[in-house]
This record gives structure tokens, sequence and C-alpha cells, in this order.
């Protein structure tokens, strides 16, 4: 494929911050791809650049890509990651490099006449070829949707980043209702006991308390009040890289009281994103009543997913492609993962844009969740109205 025509635009995001969109044309067709950014990055995640510093990027290297005819993703990506030359893509940034790949997948699936789930889950087949029985055995991903913003995600509050709740259907509509239903709730329980509705980066609520556990007797108390006990689980995302370091003293004992007390569905980043050893040891304490998430621990990298993997620390990993900066290395994780019986989560970042690519990545990578904050912004409720409309188009 040749692109015979290229376009940098800066944007605004769901914070009101500037980011990147891409324009790629080919013969009839022309596609859009923005780039999502996160407030609680991993270490070693992807190199981001300013819009300002991509522009500039961008057009030292534009023309290098319009001349060249690219026969797959891999090659397009392989060329961007010999133009960048770093392990950490500073030089071209992981952002401007991540709107290029996404952009090139949409405009090859365009001209192969395929929704982008079908090309994404074809280029994972033709990598994976033992994972063809597992890719085509099609299950919608169970949706995660965020109710209470803590952490780096709100002005004040718990430190533990996000409280989830997972409806426990795969049926999309059916999923949505629930969420819908459950944060009235919520915002009712909020109001009835004078705490203000305020709303954090991934628009759930804005609890006003340093308390870790309190969040988690709240949603309890909601879901029992709704008669809703068995149809919604509850997931955590403690981001612990923000607020513990490697050598503090682990609170295992804490999770394994709120893993108790609320039978947690999973939980993401427990510790220090090099406190491998403490994964390890809540994952073998609490076996399978709950699945312990790598996030911030393996940023999407193969490497880093493969020795979480021989470590035994973790049941399931994160899948952000800005994490990583191109689709085809994003794939490899995803690939890696699946190979190795891990759950897969596919997730936005808190700084969002209205592109609904990793939707239609969750589809072609069977996941097991879909990660995208709250239904009370339209950044993120366009992922899962996404799948929705895929899972429909699928039971035609
Ligand atoms: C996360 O940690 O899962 C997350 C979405 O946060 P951010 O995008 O801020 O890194
Ligand atoms: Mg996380």
């Amino acid at each position: 494929m040749k692109i015979d025509d290229l376009q940098l635009k800066i944007i605004l995001d769901s914070r009101q911050e500037k980011t990147l969109e891409v324009q790629m044309a080919s013969g009839n067709y022309y596609v859009k791809s923005s780039a999502p950014q996160g407030k609680s990055r991993g270490e070693k995640e992807a190199s981001f650049i300013s819009a300002e510093e991509a522009l500039e990027k961008f057009q030292n290297i534009k023309s290098g890509l319009l001349k060249k005819e690219f026969s797959s993703l891999k090659e397009f990506d392989n060329f961007l990651i010999k133009l960048d030359g770093t392990p950490n893509k500073s030089n071209l940034g992981g952002n401007l490099m991540l709107v290029l790949s996404m952009a090139f997948c949409r405009l090859q699936a365009k001209e192969e006449k395929k929704e982008l789930y079908q090309f994404l889950r074809e280029e994972l087949i033709h990598n994976f070829p033992l994972l063809d029985p597992v890719l085509t055995d099609y299950q919608p991903p169970y949706f995660f949707f965020n109710v209470i913003n803590g952490g780096k995600h709100s002005p004040f509050g718990p430190n533990f980043q996000e409280y989830l709740i997972v409806p426990q259907t795969q049926n999309s509509e059916e999923s949505l209702n629930l969420a819908k239903i459950y944060f009235a709730g919520l915002k009712s329980w909020f109001l009835k006991n004078n705490y203000p509705l305020s709303y954090g980066d991934e628009g759930g609520l804005v609890f006003p308390e340093k308390d870790d556990e309190k969040p988690l007797a709240i949603l309890k108390e909601v879901r029992k009040d709704l008669l809703l006990d068995d149809k919604i689980k509850f997931s955590l995302d403690a981001a612990a890289s923000t607020f513990l370091k490697k050598e503090d003293d682990s609170p295992v004992d804490f999770y394994l009281k709120i893993i108790n007390n609320y039978q947690l569905l999973s939980l993401e980043d427990p510790f220090h994103e090099d406190d491998l050893e403490n994964f390890k040891k809540l994952k073998s304490l609490i076996k399978d009543q709950c699945f312990i998430i790598g996030d911030d621990l393996t940023v999407t990298d193969a490497n880093l997913i493969e020795k979480a993997i021989t470590r035994q620390a973790i049941d399931g990993v994160i899948i952000k492609p800005s994490q990583k900066g191109t689709i085809t290395e994003t794939l490899e994780a995803i690939g890696l993962s699946l190979k190795n019986q891990l759950k897969i989560i596919v997730s936005h970042r808190s700084g969002e844009t209205m592109d609904d690519f990793i939707a239609d990545l969750s589809v072609a990578a069977n996941a097991w969740g879909l990660k995208s904050g709250n239904i009370t912004q339209k950044e993120r409720e366009i992922k899962y109205q996404r799948v929705k409309k895929i899972n429909d188009i699928a039971s035609r």
C-alpha cells in the first residue's frame, strides 16, 4: 500500500489537553486516528513527546512515509521503529508512532474491505497460527466501568485509582443498561449522604475522603439496595506505583482482607511496578479467588509479560497500545499473553479521544475485558458502543 496523503493535527483530549490526530489517505480511502494519554504511566512505557514536538518530528519523516510502498502493517511499523532508532521510542515519540500505526491499520483494513477487528484478528492469527481456534471462538468482552476515581485521576480522595463495576454479562446492551442503573444508584447514595457530585478524569465520581476501603463498602451497599448482588462484581486498579515504593511495607494483608470482604473479581497493579515478588506472593495466597492483573508492571511489552509469567506473578494483563507505540508490538504482547492463557483486558487511558480503535482490538484479541471508564464521558462510551455494534454485526 502506498500512502497518498498524510496530515498531523493537534486536537484536545477529554482533559482538554493537546494530543495528536493523524489523517491518512490511499486511493479512495481516508482514515483518522488519535492518541490517548495516560497520567499514571509505567516507568517502562514508550516515551511520550509534546504535541508541538511531534508536529516537528512529523514534518521530518512525512516525505519518507509518502514515498514508500508498504506491503504490510509489520513492514510499516518496522520502518517507524527503525526511523526512531531508540529502545523506548524517545526520538519519534510513542504517541506519534502510535497514531501513524493505528491509521495504517485502518487504511489497510479498508483496502482489504474488512472491518478493523477482522483485520486485526487476521494479523494475530497470521503471527500466531496456533491461536486460530482461540481467536475464532469469539466471546464478547466483559465491560469494566470505572465508577469512583481516586489516585492521580482525582483531585483528592483514596490512594487507589479506580473502583470498577463489572456486570456479569457478555451481552453489551445488558451490560450498558446495568452500568446506567448502578451509576444512577451510586449518585443517589452520594446525594443522600451529603457527598457532592464531582467527577474525576475517567468520568467516575470523586470520593472526598482519603480512605481506600470505604468506597468498596459504599459500592457493596448500593449493589445490595439495587438487588444486583448476582449481576455485578467489583474490580480495583490500585495503580500502586503512584503511592507505594518498592521498599515500602507490603499491604498484602490489607489486600487479602478486601478481596475477601468484597469478593473482588480482579486486582490491577496492587504493588509497585518493580515489586514482582509481592505480586507473586499475593497470587499464590489467593489462588483463583481473584485475578491479579499487571498494567504498569507489564506495560504491553512482550519481554516484561514473559518475565511476569515466568515468575507466576499475574493472571492477566492490561493491553494499552499507547504503552508500546506500535500495533505490531501490541499484537505481539497479546499473542504471547493468549499463548500463556493470561486474561486480557484492553484499556483506554485517562486522557481519551473519540477514537474507538481499542474496541476493535478487544474483539480481535477475544479479550476477557474492555476497560473504558465511565459512560458519563462520550470519549469512553463510544468504545463500549462500538463493541455493541460489532456484536450486532456478528450475530446477524
Ligand atoms: C490505568 O492505570 O489503568 C489508567 C488507565 O491510567 P492512565 O491512563 O492514567 O495511565
Ligand atoms: Mg492501571
